[in-house]
């Protein structure tokens, strides 16, 4: 399993499949996920664009302006994927729902707002 550190630049309403649209607020935010085969592909895709949009990160991934800054396999076990998704419970703010379609473990998405842009820092 793996994460993403991503960067939002600057706000961006997306239309994410079945979700709806959802608006991210400018900051850094961590999704969790796993592939339980093809890691090293599905990260590859990640960080330089799906040609087809499919889970829910594609979309947000698609967007200008949102980039993946870091990427950290966190385990070699696809099963520890929300084990290590909830260590953002209580420090970071959930997207709601936000790919955690085939999730059974209750996690509130597995999308994190991590940190929120600095007012003022980097615009335009
Ligand atoms: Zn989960």
């Amino acid at each position: 399993m793996y994460q993403l550190w991503i960067d939002v630049r600057h706000p961006v309403r997306v239309l994410v499949g079945a979700l709806g649209t959802v608006r991210f607020v400018a900051g850094t935010y961590v999704y969790t996920g796993r592939a339980a085969r093809g890691l090293r592909a599905r990260v590859r895709r990640h960080a330089f664009g799906a040609r087809h949009l499919r889970w829910h990160i594609d979309y947000l991934l698609a967007q200008p302006g949102v980039r993946v800054r870091k990427v950290v396999l966190a385990s070699e076990n696809a099963a520890d994927e929300c084990r290590v998704n909830r260590r953002g419970a209580g420090r970071w703010i959930a997207v709601p729902r936000f790919g955690s379609s085939d999730c059974r473990a209750g996690c509130p998405g597995h999308l994190w707002q991590a940190k929120r842009r600095a007012r003022g820092v980097s615009r335009g």
